[in-house]
C-alpha cells in the first residue's frame, strides 16, 4: 500500500504503470515545499523494489530497509542543502563536478534490490552545465536506474529536462485529510490537528513537523502578532515595520515571502468571516477575533488589500525596490471603521 496521504491521481497513475510494467526512467515530480514530493519519491523506490505481490507493501524487508533510509541502492541528493553549505561562487549552484559525484554510481548493478533508485530534490539548483549533464544520463537509460527529480518551483527547471522526464504534479491536500491523517497516523489531539491542517496550506509534510516542533506554531503566532500590530497603527510605527520588513528581506527573501503568505491568509480568513464562511477559516485559533475584525471592514476593502498583498508579493518576485513595495502596501491598509 502506497503510504501517502492525499495525492491519489499520482497514486494511481504510478500504481497502473507498475502493474503494466511501463515505468519511466525518470521522473519530474512537483509541488509546493513539504507537498509530499520526497515521501512519494521514497514510495516509488520501494514499489519497484518490494518483493511481496502487492508492492509498495510497506512489511517486506526491502520496503523497511528503504523507509529505514538503509538500503544502499536508493541515493538521496537534496541539492538545496548542497547549495546552501557551498561557499562563494558556486552557492546558489550546483556544478557539473558535483553531479559527477552523484552520478557516479549510476552504471554499477544494483546492490542488494532490482533498482537503483536516485532521488534529487531540488533540481533548479542545478547550474546549466550540471543540468546538460544530468539531461545526458537521464537520456541514456540505464536498465534498472530510476531517476525520480523533485523541484518545487518547475519554471527554474530546464526545458530539456522537464521534456524527458515524466511530469507527476502533487497538489495541495484538503485541510479535512491532513486533519484525519495527523490523528489517526499521529494520535495528534483533535484541537491541535484541525489547528495543525489548516495552517499547513495543504502540505501534509509541515503539518508534521510543525506538529513536532512547536517553535513553527510559535513563530506563526509572533509573525501574526506583529502584522496585527500593524493594522490599527499610525504610518510612522507602519514605517518603521517596513523598514524591519526591508532589512529582513537583504537577509532572507524567503521569510518576508513566508509573512505575506501568512498576511495574506488573515485577509483572506477576514473575506471569509465577512461574508459567512466561517467554516473554512485557516487561522482557527483567532476565529473570535477575525469575526469581530471583519465587522469594522467593507467587503471591498478586505478585497481590496488581499489584492495589494497579492501585488506586494509579485513584485518583490519581480525584484522591484522592496522599500517601494512595502510602503505601499503599509499606505494601502484599511482603516478599520468601529
Ligand atoms: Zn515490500
Amino acid at each position: 500500500m502506497w503510504d501517502i496521504v492525499g495525492q491519489e491521481k499520482a497514486v494511481n497513475f504510478l500504481q497502473k504503470s507498475l502493474l503494466r510494467g511501463s515505468l519511466a526512467h525518470a521522473y519530474l515530480l512537483v509541488g509546493p515545499p513539504h507537498v509530499g514530493k520526497m515521501a512519494l519519491a521514497v514510495n516509488i523506490a520501494m514499489a519497484v523494489n518490494c518483493e511481496s505481490p502487492e508492492p509498495p507493501c510497506g512489511k517486506c524487508a526491502s520496503c523497511l530497509r528503504i523507509a529505514a533510509g538503509k538500503q544502499a541502492d536508493i541515493q538521496i541528493i537534496e541539492l538545496g542543502k548542497i547549495a546552501e553549505s557551498a561557499e562563494g561562487e558556486s552557492k546558489t549552484k550546483i556544478s557539473v563536478e558535483q553531479v559527477d559525484q552523484i552520478l557516479h554510481a549510476v552504471n554499477l548493478a544494483p546492490f542488494e534490490g532490482k533498482y537503483r533508485v536516485f532521488i534529487i530534490d531540488g533540481v533548479e539548483y542545478m547550474s546549466i552545465a550540471a543540468a546538460n549533464r544530468l539531461l545526458k544520463t537521464i537520456e541514456e537509460p540505464v536498465q534498472n536506474v530510476i531517476f525520480v527529480l523533485l523541484t518545487a518551483n518547475e519554471s527554474l527547471v530546464p526545458v530539456t529536462i522537464v521534456s524527458r522526464c515524466q511530469k507527476i504534479e502533487l497538489l495541495p491536500v484538503a485541510a479535512e485529510v491532513i486533519e484525519q491523517a495527523l490523528i489517526s497516523r499521529h494520535q495528534v489531539e483533535p484541537e491541535k490537528a484541525k489547528l495543525l491542517a489548516r495552517i499547513a496550506n495543504g502540505c501534509f509534510g509541515w503539518a508534521v513537523t510543525a506538529m513536532r516542533d512547536e517553535t513553527l506554531v510559535q513563530q506563526r503566532i509572533e509573525w501574526l502578532d506583529a502584522w496585527r500590530d500593524t493594522f490599527g497603527a499610525d504610518y510612522d510605527r507602519r514605517f518603521v515595520f517596513a523598514a524591519k520588513m526591508v532589512e529582513k528581506y537583504s537577509q532572507n527573501r524567503n521569510t518576508v515571502q513566508q509573512k505575506l503568505d501568512l498576511l495574506l491568509s488573515w485577509w483572506h480568513d477576514l473575506l471569509l468571516a465577512k461574508v459567512g464562511c466561517e467554516k473554512d477559516i485557516r487561522n482557527v485559533d483567532f476565529q473570535n477575533e477575525l469575526k469581530t475584525t471583519a465587522a469594522g471592514y467593507s467587503l471591498g476593502q478586505i478585497r481590496a488589500f488581499i489584492g495589494r498583498i497579492q501585488s506586494a508579493k509579485e513584485q518583490l518576485g519581480l525584484n522591484i525596490n522592496p522599500q517601494l513595495v512595502m510602503e505601499v502596501l503599509m499606505l494601502n491598509m484599511p482603516e478599520h471603521n468601529v
